[in-house]
């Protein structure tokens, strides 16, 4: 008996030595070195090298409005302010397709609802909208929500941020062709990030965008200004560039 004791002692004793021996630690699979060096990033999105700046505090040189009169919207602290009752305002370059990027906030304080809330919108080629809107706990029709192409498409996922937290659109427009015959020839597409979450994959354009009825296709030139809307609230803008893209 004591034997036979001794003998489950020893092999018990061997168990846990060898067992002590094969567990896996988790330390056992942690890489220490190399460190990965720390790098700066930027609070606002800076452009890159190859953008043409639009807006970046400074001034509003970029932009006119439709009868080429100098902007009357408001250039305060490095922000672009839109100016209720001056009317939109238009690059005075114009472009094809494009790289986009803007960063926007509705005004902090709470004024209207619907689509009366930090409404404002990024026209491409002066008629393609995508909307701006304060869709933050604001109920409104789907397809006119922040991040919406106007009454054409709801965006996928309402990533909009409280009134008066700064948001941005990233935005990859793929202007429309038309051939000889001023017929079209391919429709517009639009990507867009909201917030960097996306919310339009190469959604394809159905035409002018329009508050009443159905989008069409007018003949355009291939080059058009960009417009962004006047629609009676203080909608605040900053670091605004674009890039052309290659057709
Ligand atoms: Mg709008």
């Amino acid at each position: 008996m004591i034997n036979y004791i001794k003998y489950i002692s020893l092999i018990l004793v061997l168990n846990i030595f060898s067992f002590s021996i094969v567990k896996a630690k988790p330390e056992d699979t942690e890489i220490w070195h190399p460190v990965p060096p720390i790098v700066e990033v930027p609070v606002i999105w800076d452009p890159p090298s190859d953008a043409i700046i639009l807006f970046n505090g400074e001034h509003m040189n970029a932009w006119q409005h439709k009868d080429g009169s100098k902007s009357k919207w408001l250039n305060k602290e490095g922000r672009m302010i839109v100016n209720p009752g001056t009317g939109n305002l238009y690059t005075k370059e114009s472009f094809s397709s494009t790289q986009f990027h803007i960063e926007w906030k509705a005004p902090a304080i709470i004024d209207g609802d619907g689509q009366d809330r930090g409404n404002s919108g990024i026209f491409f080629q002066k008629r393609y909208e995508l909307q701006i809107l304060d869709s933050y706990d604001n109920i409104t029709y789907s397809n006119g929500q922040a991040a919406s192409i106007y009454k054409q498409y709801i965006p996928a996922v309402n990533a909009s941020k409280r009134p008066g937290e700064w948001q941005y659109y990233d935005v990859i427009f793929t202007a429309p062709t038309f051939d000889k015959e001023k017929k079209l020839a391919n429709k517009a597409r639009m990507t867009v990030f909201h917030n960097g979450v996306l919310v339009h994959n190469n959604v394809i354009i159905k035409g002018t965008t329009v508050y009443n009825g159905q989008p069409e296709y007018e003949y355009h030139s291939a080059e058009q200004p960009i417009m962004i809307q006047d629609h009676s609230n203080a909608v605040v803008f900053r670091n605004i560039w674009i890039r052309h893209l290659a057709e």
